[in-house]
């Protein structure tokens, strides 16, 4: 009967609201750390495994040698390749398509690739509006590299002694 009369007394002074109003004043005036995206970004680790690229030498060579190790490594089975031999007797791929509505992201891929050619971008914030967006065929892939190549080349550095 006491904790009913307590609860009510309570109720009409409007207690838990003040508590809660506290609170809001006391967080008012300290630090703030919300991170104001995308304009702020919070930091990124080399190893971060966002949107795959394709990447190529400094020549403008495809990295890629068709050896397919990602393919078949892929426990996702996302990775799709086609290739074909050019007549100086190097291989290259025809087709080197990713199904990220598949792909778990957990850069298998990237470690199994002998030349550093398929790797996982710190790029998390894309989308796709319409089926086959995420779909990322070869000329998507190698275009992301091209553009992204300087931060990439970077963050292989960065690991490259853990590697
Ligand atoms: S990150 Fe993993 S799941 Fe995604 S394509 Fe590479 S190997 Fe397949
Ligand atoms: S991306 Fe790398 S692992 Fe995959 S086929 Fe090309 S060279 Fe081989």
């Amino acid at each position: 009967m006491i904790k009913r009369f307590k609860d009510i007394f309570v109720s009409l002074l409007l207690i838990e609201l003040l508590k809660g109003m506290a609170i809001t004043g006391r967080h008012m005036f300290s630090r703030k750390i919300t991170v104001q995206f995308p304009e702020e970004r919070t930091p990124m680790s080399p190893r971060f495994r966002g949107l795959h690229a394709l990447r190529r030498y400094p020549n403008g060579e495809e990295r890629c040698i068709a050896c397919k190790l990602c393919e078949a490594v892929c426990p996702a089975m996302a990775i799709t390749i086609e290739s074909e031999q050019r007549d100086d007797g190097t291989r290259r791929t025809t087709r080197y398509d990713i199904d990220l509505t598949k792909c778990i992201f957990c850069g298998f891929c990237e470690e199994s690739c002998p030349v550093d050619s398929i790797v996982e971008t710190r790029i998390f914030d894309y989308h796709g509006e319409k089926r086959g967006d995420l779909y990322y065929t070869k000329d998507r892939l190698l275009a992301v590299g091209d553009r992204e190549e300087a931060q990439i080349a970077m963050d292989r550095e960065a690991d490259a002694k853990y590697r």
